[in-house]
């Protein structure tokens, strides 16, 4: 094995814009180390049945309430978001105990037993065989969230999983390992480490499947990885989700939720909305309206942090949403407010409204990952359909219609994993309803709803045959069979 030695990463501070902190990255042979402890605790794991889990798992869940204000000032540093970072606290502890909640019946309906419809004299039983360890690699937007959708189910499913943080963000795996480590059963088979890509791919090197969310980019790559190992790799990619806004749309409801999706979290959430398609008979009165809402916001840059649109995490991030937007200006689109990267100490981007935009701008094609929202104007459904799907995405979108036959008919024609209908980003708080992930923005089973666990385990089945077997004479080419 290549292993080049342990070395340290710098981090900056979204806020200050200082390097103000350092996290280890781990080295291929600790990963494979980790990697090999792991998977020799998880037969324990495993044979603790899915009611042993759950009880661990509701330990967990005390545990991570009983670090909740480190978690959350660690996570505000990393993010440079106050109140947010206390709700990603609150939804991953509610995580937790949904999962918690839920595996024992899962379990019991899962396990079927029964006699093969096609040779009556065999009956089965189905064992369920989770993944030994499951390596899961998680981005900087919403680190701790995303962080534990994937590690929660899969332990929950009996897997035992080792998890990288983004090393944008890494402050929060401190607290997040303390939680860990006060639930002793867990700590076996549930290792943080900390590091950059190398270690991400020496993580694929080792384990039985792989949960990624990142971007295309990365998501290739470890597509690749993981292929040559023939192990699964669960992607959740970029999008650049669309929203189609009709002439019955209530517009003051439509913005609001076009601006909480688009320029809420700084607009760098997968599931933001970053291409409206408006019906000419609403333009002008959603453009007054998002014009109006926008004018409502602040940046936080007051000294005690307050207001609405927090800053950039990722420097390089702030290149691309102005590359976005000056290309949009150059090719004639007009910038109805902000448009200009703020910078006090960190990267700020004020709310940004674009009108005058063709379908061949960057800002309608590529992931802008900030809070940007460009709107065009549309004949029919028709057209703002095809104009949705014409994306090498396909996350989410939504649709704006009082007619809900109309958003029906709309929604199920967009070539995305799941539509809000007169909301937008529903499945940001909504984790249990299945939905995939179309074109490049994702590949592998639905993380969200009941198939966020079974996608880590895999079924054996046991045949028992009744009959006396057949004998070699069924494969013979004899002529005497008669
Ligand atoms: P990224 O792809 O740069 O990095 C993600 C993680 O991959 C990091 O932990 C990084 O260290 C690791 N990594 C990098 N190269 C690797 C390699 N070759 N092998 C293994 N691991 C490697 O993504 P990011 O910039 O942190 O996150 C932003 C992106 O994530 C955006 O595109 C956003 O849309 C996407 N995202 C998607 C979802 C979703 O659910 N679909 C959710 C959040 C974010």
């Amino acid at each position: 094995m290549t292993d080049k030695p342990s070395q340290s990463i710098a981090v900056q501070n979204p806020r200050t814009g200082e390097v103000d902190y350092q996290v280890a990255c781990l080295s291929a042979r600790e990963v494979s180390s980790r990697v090999n402890d792991l998977k020799a605790n998880q037969t324990v794991w495993r044979e603790l049945g899915a009611r042993g889990r759950a009880a661990v798992l509701y330990r967990f869940a005390e545990a991570l309430a009983s670090e909740s204000e480190s978690l959350s000032e660690q996570l505000a540093v990393d993010t440079g978001r106050k109140t947010f970072a206390q709700f990603e606290v609150f939804k991953s502890i509610d995580l937790v105990r949904h999962w918690a909640d839920r595996i024992e019946a899962m379990f019991e309906t899962l396990a079927s037993q029964g006699q093969s419809a096609q040779v009556p004299t065999v009956s089965y039983q189905h064992l369920l065989i989770p993944y030994r360890a499951v390596a899961v690699i998680s981005p900087w937007n919403v680190p701790l969230l995303l962080a534990l959708i994937d590690s929660v189910a899969a332990l929950a499913a009996g897997c035992a999983v080792i998890l990288k943080p983004s090393e944008v963000t890494p402050r929060f795996a401190e607290p997040l390992a303390k939680a860990v480590a006060r639930v002793p059963e867990l700590d076996a088979v549930f290792t943080i480490v900390t590091g950059d890509a190398d270690t991400g791919k020496s993580m694929i090197d080792h384990v039985d499947a792989v949960c990624f969310t990142g971007s295309v980019a990365t998501g290739q790559k470890v597509a690749l990885h993981a292929a040559q190992r023939f192990i699964p790799a669960f992607l959740e990619l970029g999008g650049k989700d669309p929203a189609i806004v009709m002439p019955s749309a209530d517009v003051p409801l439509a913005a609001r939720a076009i601006i909480r999706s688009g320029i809420g979290m700084t607009g760098q959430a997968c599931q933001s909305l970053e291409r409206i398609y408006c019906h000419q008979a609403v333009y002008d009165s959603l453009i007054t309206e998002l014009t109006r809402q926008i004018d409502e916001l602040t940046l936080t840059t007051a000294e005690d942090g307050s207001g609405d649109i927090a800053p950039l995490i990722f420097p390089p991030q702030a290149e691309t949403i102005q590359r976005h937007v000056d290309d949009a200006v150059a090719q004639g689109a007009l910038v109805l407010r902000g448009g200009q990267i703020y910078k006090q100490g960190g990267n700020w981007y004020p709310p940004t409204l674009v009108v005058d935009v063709t379908h061949d701008m960057s800002i309608m094609r590529e992931e802008t990952f900030g809070p940007v929202i460009p709107v065009m104007r549309c004949d029919d459904a028709e057209q703002a359909i095809a104009l949705a799907n014409d994306s090498k995405f396909g996350l989410s979108g939504a649709v704006f219609s009082q007619d809900i036959e109309e958003a029906k008919r709309i929604g199920g024609q967009l070539s995305v994993g799941a539509v809000s209908i007169n909301d937008a980003s529903l499945t940001g708080i909504v984790n249990d309803v299945e939905k995939n992930s179309f074109q490049l923005s994702g590949m592998g089973g639905s993380r969200m709803g009941p198939a966020g666990l079974t996608r880590f385990l895999r079924k054996r089945a046991l045949l028992f045959q009744q009959a006396e077997p057949a004998s070699v004479t069924l494969f013979s080419d004899r002529n005497d069979q008669s």
